[in-house]
């Protein structure tokens, strides 16, 4: 699609998020699998919920700007899970590699709310008001969920893994 507008950019921005919310759903469950902190097996169980709710949202925006559900490769997303699932597979003790998940999926979340963050400026700028609040639901989650990471990263995970180290 050749981008002239921003209405246009918006579409094209949409359609990435959308693949990878999509990517993201495939790799939750290892990373569930993964963790072994009770906490952070919880944020990522519910994390999957919500972005199951993200790709909904996303199909309901293409949709009220009268677009076909269409999802573009987002190179992004694949490359922050490829970098991830080098953690996954870490030989290292379970708060360590806790630690290192957290980190990975910390990435993850913070390129997801500078997309969303964008795209809802954008939907306000256009007037798009309806749009601006589906896509301002997901940016909250999203943030929600990297401010609960952090919590448990300081208060049991780093905790643990730093007394591995001595
Ligand atoms: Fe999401
Ligand atoms: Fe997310």
């Amino acid at each position: 699609m050749k981008i002239q507008t921003l209405s246009d950019l918006m579409i094209d921005l949409v359609r990435d998020m959308f693949d990878a919310e999509k990517q993201l759903i495939k790799a939750l469950p290892k990373m569930v699998r993964t963790a072994s902190s009770p906490h952070l097996r919880r944020a990522f169980e519910t994390h999957m919920e919500e972005t199951k709710l993200h790709v909904h949202r996303l199909e309901e925006v293409l949709e009220l700007l009268g677009q076909p559900i269409r999802a573009k490769k987002c190179r992004a997303m694949q490359c922050l899970l490829d970098e991830g699932k080098e953690f996954f597979e870490l030989d290292a003790p379970a708060d360590v590699k806790d630690a290192a998940l957290i980190a990975a999926a910390q990435k993850i979340e913070h390129y997801e709310i500078a997309s969303y963050g964008s795209l809802r400026t954008w939907a306000g700028l256009l007037g798009e008001f309806p749009i601006k609040k589906l896509l301002g639901d997901s940016l909250a989650e999203e943030k929600r969920t990297d401010e609960l990471l952090t919590e448990i990263a300081e208060n049991v995970v780093n905790a643990n893994a730093e007394a591995v180290a001595h």
